[in-house]
């Protein structure tokens, strides 16, 4: 449910309305205040909430039910944007294209710190890079682990770069707590314990979609996160799984502004994994850019031919530095429609 209020209320009003809420409702209230107005969001048991009587308050403008299942991911309930930035100042969510690239999994200090300092040099303002691996293989490399960590961190020490990476267990949680951006990948999406756990970090999240998984899905396992109190979630759209076998998966291009419509969430576009098919990334990345992405998460291998996982959808840097100029300018184009 949610419950605008008059913007003539003073704070005193509000905090004495919200204690009759909780003491009468059982539910919890997340309030979100704008410059014209406050809005309530009552999660819980809102059925037993009486519209009527909440409507008939001083200091209430209107009362509507909210049907969606997820709440506070919804934007009913955060009109505005959410900006995720960090202490070190990048943003996702601030209406510029953020670029996040650098290779599917880090192989030694030189590659991750070279591929590091070139996507930065083309305007990426975070470096990707998966120490645990999700494989369909088990024969297949598996990542550096632990090791891999630690050469993000000095390739971030390098660069400046804040580092975005995948946790895979619940049992890892330790040795996340230096990266900048946890990622959450496509197989892991339902992993309901790890997305618990991840609610009570104080991490942004990066949430990929999952293969078979509806928008509606993937804004519920964005509830997961944000229900533990951890609201910096990045949601992701990476491509789905259809009929067509071209492509390693199919770009739902579409979810981008649905999600942004029915989400105060940044999204950000995988074209990498959306293709699996390097020439694929850019006119991909374009259409990304623009239907108005928050950003970009691309790969970038500084030798393709042999990097030990996603190497046919890996761009140089080379072909990420010309990408990354026409991104830009097909964004701020639009931005300027
Ligand atoms: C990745 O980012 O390297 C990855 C494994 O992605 P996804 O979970 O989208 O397949
Ligand atoms: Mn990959």
């Amino acid at each position: 449910m949610i419950i605008v209020l008059k913007s003539d209320r003073s704070e005193e009003q509000v905090h004495k309305f919200i204690d009759m809420l909780t003491e009468r409702y059982d539910v919890t209230v997340n309030t979100w205040v704008g410059t014209h107005s406050t809005v309530l969001g009552l999660i819980g048991d809102t059925a037993a909430v009486d519209g009527e009587y909440i409507a008939a308050q001083d200091i209430v403008e209107s009362v509507k039910r909210v049907q969606e299942p997820y709440k506070k991911a919804n934007r009913k309930f955060h009109p505005d944007n959410t900006v995720i930035e960090l202490p070190t100042g990048q943003k996702i969510g601030d209406g510029t294209l953020t670029l996040i690239a650098g290779p599917c999994s880090v192989e030694s200090e030189e590659q991750i710190c070279e591929v590091a300092a070139r996507v930065k040099a083309s305007g990426a303002s975070f470096l990707r890079g998966g120490a645990f691996k999700p494989r369909t293989s088990p024969y297949a490399f598996q990542g550096l682990k632990a090791e891999g960590l630690e050469l993000l961190k000095e390739a971030r020490r390098e660069t400046g770069l804040p580092i975005v990476t995948e946790i895979m267990s619940t049992s890892h949680l330790d040795l996340f707590e230096d990266v900048d951006v946890i990622q959450v990948g496509a197989r892991n999406m339902q992993n309901f314990e790890l997305l618990k756990a991840l609610g009570h970090t104080d991490k942004p999240i990066l949430l990929k979609r999952g293969l078979a998984n509806t928008i509606e899905e993937l804004l519920m396992s964005a509830e997961y996160i944000m229900a533990g109190g951890n609201e910096r979630v990045i949601l992701c759209e990476r491509g789905i799984r259809t009929y067509e076998t071209f492509t390693r998966n199919t770009l739902d291009i579409s979810a981008v502004p649905i999600l942004k419509k029915l989400s105060h969430l940044p999204v950000v576009v995988d074209p990498s994994h959306a293709s699996g098919i390097n020439w694929l990334v850019e006119p991909l990345a374009v259409a990304a850019a623009a239907v108005g992405a928050d950003g970009l998460i691309i790969e970038v291998h500084n030798d393709p031919t042999r990097a030990l996982c996603d190497g046919a959808q890996s761009l140089t840097p080379d072909q990420f530095d010309a990408l990354a100029k026409k991104v830009r300018a097909v964004s701020e184009t639009v931005k300027s429609l």
